[in-house]
C-alpha cells in the first residue's frame, strides 16, 4: 500500500503517519518523489487500516499496490531510479560499462587487465573473489586475498567495482572491500542470504535466476529492498532452454518488460549467455538495443591461461572493438557510454 502525502504536509503529520504505521506492525519506507512524500507500507493485510490512514492529517491518498511486489514496482516509484555506486549511475538514461576478468587469478591479471579495460573506458571493474563452480574441483576463487587484489586495482585505476557473495558468512568482508555486491545466478532465491545483503548497507547487483520468471526476479529484489537496499540493480545472463548452441539464451525480452512494471535498472551480461567469445559482442548489442542500463563483460588478456570461463572472455582488443559498436547502437537510442553528468 502507498501512503501519498499532501504537497504541504508537515513534517508532525509525516511522524504520526509513520507512527501509524508502525503502530500496525507494519513497515514504513519513504520514497522521496519530485515534489511529494509517498510511503511505502509493507506487512499490511487489512483494508480498515487503510481507511484509517487515509483519514489522517496531510494524507492525500492511499493506493493499493497490484503487484506481488512493492518497493520493486512501478506504481511505487513512477520515475525510473538510478543507482549510485561512487561516480556510476544506472539507470540514468545512459549506459555503463562493467569489464574484467570473470575471476580474480593474481595481483598481475587483475592489475593488467584493469589496466586494460579502464585505458578502453570501462567504468567499473568486475571479478569473482568467491567463485560459485559447478564442480568442486574447479578453482574456487582467492577469497579475501581476491578482495585486497580489486581493491589495490580500484587504486591504480579509480574504477569501483563488484564482486560477488556467495554466503552470509562473507557478506562483511566483501562489503568491507567492494563498491557493489553481486548476487549470483545460482543465489537469486536464497532467500536467507538475499535478506542479509539486503541490510549490508551497499549497492546490489542481482543476477536473474537460470529459470526464473520476471515476477520471481522481482520477488527477489524486493527482499532486498524491504531489507533496507534500495540501490538494487538487476541483470539479465541468459536463461536455461533447450537450445544448446550457446551457454544460455539471452532473454532481451525481458528488459522491456521489466522496465514497463519496474523502476529497477538492468544491465546485461552478454559473457555468461553466450558462453563463447565470438557470441558476445551480438548479444551486448542485442541488449543494448533492447533497453539494458549496462552491460557486464568478461575481459581478459590471456584467455586461454584463465582459471574460469577463458572461453567467453573478449581480448581486450575486442572489447574496444565492444566499446566502439556499442557507441554506435547507444546514439541510435539517444544514449551515450558513461554517466549524465547533469544528473548529480
Ligand atoms: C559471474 O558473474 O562470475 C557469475 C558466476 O555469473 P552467474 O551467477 O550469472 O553465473
Ligand atoms: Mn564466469
Amino acid at each position: 500500500m502507498l501512503v501519498i502525502m499532501d504537497l504541504n504536509a508537515t513534517e508532525s503529520e509525516i511522524k504520526k503517519v509513520e507512527e501509524r504505521i508502525k503502530g500496525f506492525g507494519y513497515q514504513a519506507h519513504f520514497i522521496p518523489g519530485r515534489d511529494r512524500l509517498t510511503i511505502g507500507v509493507t506487512g499490511n493485510r487489512g483494508v480498515e487500516e487503510r481507511l484509517y490512514l487515509e483519514s489522517l492529517p496531510g494524507v492525500l491518498q492511499v493506493i493499493q499496490i497490484t503487484k506481488p511486489y512493492k518497493l520493486a514496482s512501478r506504481e511505487t516509484h513512477q520515475e525510473n531510479s538510478v543507482v549510485q555506486v561512487d561516480n556510476v549511475q544506472f539507470g540514468d538514461g545512459n549506459v555503463v560499462m562493467i569489464a574484467g576478468p570473470c575471476a580474480v587469478e593474481s595481483m598481475e591479471q587483475t592489475l593488467r587487465i584493469a589496466d586494460a579495460v579502464a585505458s578502453r573506458g570501462a567504468q567499473m571493474l568486475r571479478g569473482g573473489a568467491y567463485k560459485p563452480r559447478t564442480s568442486p574441483y574447479s578453482f574456487q576463487g582467492l577469497g579475501e586475498k581476491g578482495l585486497e587484489i580489486l581493491t589495490k586495482a580500484r587504486e591504480k585505476t579509480g574504477l569501483p567495482f563488484v564482486t560477488e557473495v556467495q554466503d552470509t558468512e562473507t557478506i562483511s568482508v566483501v562489503a568491507h572491500y567492494a563498491d557493489m555486491l553481486q548476487v549470483g545466478m545460482r543465489n537469486m532465491q536464497n532467500f536467507t542470504l538475499l535478506k542479509a545483503i539486503g541490510k549490508a548497507g551497499k549497492p546490489v547487483l542481482m543476477k536473474r535466476g537460470m529459470s526464473a520468471t520476471l515476477e520471481e526476479t522481482l520477488m527477489s529484489a524486493e527482499y532486498l529492498m524491504v531489507n533496507g537496499c534500495r540501490d538494487v540493480v538487476i541483470c539479465e545472463r541468459g536463461v536455461r532452454t533447450f537450445g544448446n548452441h550457446a551457454r544460455n539464451t539471452l532473454d532481451i525480452s525481458v528488459v522491456p518488460a521489466l522496465k514497463q512494471v519496474s523502476h529497477l535498472p538492468i544491465i546485461i551480461d552478454p559473457s555468461h549467455s553466450s558462453g563463447k567469445h565470438y557470441s558476445v559482442i551480438p548479444h551486448a548489442l542485442a541488449g543494448l538495443g533492447a533497453g539494458a542500463d549496462g552491460l557486464i563483460v568478461d575481459v581478459h588478456d590471456r584467455p586461454e591461461e584463465a582459471l574460469c570461463d577463458g572461453h567467453q572472455a573478449l581480448l581486450p582488443d575486442e572489447f574496444s572493438q565492444l566499446m566502439d559498436v556499442s557507441k554506435g547502437v547507444c546514439a541510435a537510442m539517444g544514449k551515450e557510454i558513461g554517466t549524465k553528468k547533469k544528473n548529480k
